[in-house]
């Protein structure tokens, strides 16, 4: 698929050891999405502190490694942000997915940088994009 030899290895050791991955229960769940045309699944949980900060964040779920890795670099990449940074942070990944911006916005965030080779592959950014997709979901849902 064209991935540098660097971020092959980003996104191989987050499938193999992700993040902040728990079993998460129904109940347990703030939201769960997938994308019926590769069968990935992503559920994730969120908890705040009284200072509006993400101080708890685990996901679940299943499929393919792209959807895997980039659901456990979503978790390092927003858990401790404050609510308003987590939306920005989020509107800006999801543009430079749908291609409305330029993909060097993704440099700077780090480790979510070894998803780009993908933007050229619009069928597997579906499956990069679910654990993003799920977290609008719950922040969609959340707004007070
Ligand atoms: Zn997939």
């Amino acid at each position: 698929m064209g991935f540098s030899e660097e971020h092959k290895q980003i996104l191989q050791d987050h499938y193999r050891n992700p993040r902040n991955k728990a079993p998460l229960t129904p109940g347990e769940e703030n939201a769960v999405l997938d994308n019926p045309s590769c069968g990935d699944r992503v559920a994730l949980r969120l908890g705040w502190d009284e200072e509006d900060r993400l101080s708890e964040l685990l996901f679940d779920g299943e499929g393919c490694s792209v959807s895997m890795a980039s659901a456990s670099i979503l978790t390092e990449l927003v858990k401790g942000l404050s609510r308003r940074e987590i939306c920005e942070t989020t509107a800006k990944v999801q543009s430079i997915f749908k291609g409305e911006e330029a993909p060097e916005g993704l440099e700077p965030l780090g480790d979510i940088a070894a998803l780009r080779e993908l933007l050229a592959f619009p069928v597997r950014l579906k499956c990069a994009a679910l654990a993003w997709d799920t977290l609008e979901a719950v922040l969609k849902k959340e707004k007070p």
